[in-house]
């Protein structure tokens, strides 16, 4: 292969750049404004990693104060807001020295070492490592983006600089010190070469992975807010099906039991203190159900002032005292309504699937709906189980 060290730096400085241009209309063109999502500070780091590629380019052109001291204190500063980037992406405060620390000891270290490229593979190869190894453990530590393919990308980016960087280090130990010559006219040691390459493959894999892992975050949240309600917080409608249906498939001796709670004259209580007290209400119900669950039990708006217990595994006598555990707590909770407090109640219709019968969901529902008609029916404020009499 045919490669000089001049078109290797010139295509190196093109990657950067151009990530650079996109970076800054991902991170800047939404509507104008720009999210606390680090995609700024990285677009920042990767402007000042174009920079440090286009002094080292001119090494000899320019002087070695710009070319040498200069790019290495703004290569520091680069990783150093990569670091920054990834803490601001997880909303961690990180303390400062993890920052300013290595691109002092950078400056220092550039500055003693200004005539000593072996030493500066060295000493640089340490500190330069150590800021990768501040960046990897950041990223290991976000549990929620390690489940999302983009933060591979990534971390592979990051590895591959450290991979280079010990290689460097070594190199230079032993002697071979003639591969830190990037403007050199003589053939290009083949370490050098593998070293443009990784940081190109960096420069890519780092960016495209850092948009992605923002982009999978924000489908998590886009997510999230289409599955929760949100007036009381707790999954929805949509959710608690989803929820049902995956129940059903994987059920497993007990029955699988769906209890339909429904708030009694609640509209009394609109019509009473005004829809901003019932929303409180509703709020407050869905707080008491939520905080009375067993671990395994899902709850949901239904609709209105419906709400919905998916509980997986269950007896009916133990739907049964759970529902009335449920019951219980609404009744004997006082409400505060303008100044007052009013007492409310539930009604809860269960209806339960065998494990060794294949039902539809929707079926199972409407036996829990007939049962809170009965329950309603029967006077409020009370638990029936569909094909049995009142509880
Ligand atoms: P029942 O005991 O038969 O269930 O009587 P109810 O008054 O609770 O039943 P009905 O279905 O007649 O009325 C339900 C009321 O719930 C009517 C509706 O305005 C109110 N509602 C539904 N969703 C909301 C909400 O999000 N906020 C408020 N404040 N009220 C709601
Ligand atoms: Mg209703
Ligand atoms: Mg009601």
């Amino acid at each position: 292969m045919n490669l000089d060290a001049r078109t290797l730096l010139f295509s190196l400085m093109l990657t950067y750049g151009l990530s650079v241009l996109s970076l800054f209309v991902a991170a800047y063109g939404r509507n104008g404004s720009s999210k606390q999502d680090g995609m700024g500070k990285w677009a920042a780091a990767m402007l000042l990693e174009t920079l440090v590629w286009t002094m080292i380019a001119a090494r000899g052109a320019l002087p070695d104060v710009l070319s040498i001291i200069v790019a290495n204190g703004l290569k520091a500063t680069s990783h150093a807001l990569i670091l920054a980037a990834i803490h601001e992406f997880q909303r961690r405060k990180a303390p400062h020295w993890q920052y300013w620390l290595p691109v002092t000891l950078t400056l220092l270290m550039v500055t003693l070492l200004v005539g000593d490229i072996k030493g500066r593979f060295i000493w640089g190869g340490l500190i330069y490592g150590f800021q990768m190894v501040l960046i990897a453990r950041a990223l290991l530590s976000d549990q929620e983006a390690r489940a999302g393919r983009a933060w591979r990308l990534l971390f592979m980016g990051v590895v591959m600089i450290m991979l280079v960087l010990v290689l460097r280090a070594v190199l230079a130990l032993s002697g071979i010190s003639e591969i830190a010559q990037p403007q050199n006219a003589a053939p290009i040691h083949p370490v050098q070469i593998l070293a443009y390459v990784a940081v190109m493959a960096t420069a890519l894999l780092g960016s495209i992975g850092f948009v992605l892992m923002v982009k999978e975050c924000a489908d998590r949240e886009i997510m999230r807010l289409a599955m929760t309600d949100s007036l009381t917080r707790i999954p929805n409608r949509r959710a608690l099906m989803e929820w049902a249906e995956h129940a059903m498939g994987r059920r497993s001796g007990l029955p699988l039991a769906i209890l339909m709670i429904d708030v009694d004259h609640f509209k009394r209580v609109n019509d009473t203190y005004g829809h901003q007290t019932g929303d409180e209400v509703l709020r407050r119900i869905a707080e008491l159900l939520a905080g009375r669950l067993r671990g395994p039990d899902f709850l949901g708006r239904y609709g209105g002032e419906e709400f919905c217990v998916i509980a997986p595994d269950t007896s009916r006598e133990g739907a049964l005292v759970l529902a009335e555990s449920l019951r219980g707590i609404v009744d004997a909770t006082p409400f505060a309504t303008a100044g007052s407090e009013t007492a409310l109640s539930v009604s809860i219709g269960i209806a339960l699937c065998p494990s060794n019968v294949t039902r539809e969901l929707k079926e199972i529902l409407a036996e829990a709906d007939a049962a809170l008609y009965a329950a309603k029916q029967a006077g409020r404020n009370r638990v029936v189980c569909f094909g049995m009499e009142s509880a």
